[in-house]
């Protein structure tokens, strides 16, 4: 009998935790969908950088700017071989060829494009 009520006050403060976690963690982390829309645009932000963050450090991000361009990112250029997710403007500058536009701009922001 003893032994019952350790059992549930156990399961109890297990299952509190639970939904205490699930809480905070939904908190911290909200549902996408019910994010409002310029908190869908700060996320998205944030997550694309740290997107480009990553690739930078497995090195599929060989960008000549920082903070690093977007738009070799988000689209499928000529400056990253077709290749979205990935920049090859510091190869192309190597090869002295024109990097993006946007990493044109960030090394000459006078410059003309
Ligand atoms: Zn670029």
């Amino acid at each position: 009998m003893k032994n019952m009520k350790k059992f549930i006050f156990i399961i109890l403060t297990l299952l509190l935790g639970g939904i205490a976690s699930y809480l905070f963690f939904n908190i911290q982390n909200p549902i996408f969908e019910k994010l409002s829309p310029e908190a869908m645009y700060q996320r998205i932000i944030k997550e694309r950088d740290y997107a480009i963050d990553q690739a930078i450090t497995r090195g599929d991000y060989r960008c000549c700017i920082n903070p690093p361009c977007t738009m070799c990112y988000m689209e499928a250029n000529q400056w990253n071989n077709f290749t979205a997710g990935t920049c090859a403007c510091d190869d192309l500058i190597a090869q002295g060829k024109e990097p993006c536009p946007q990493c044109k701009k960030g090394l000459c922001p006078t410059c003309e494009l």
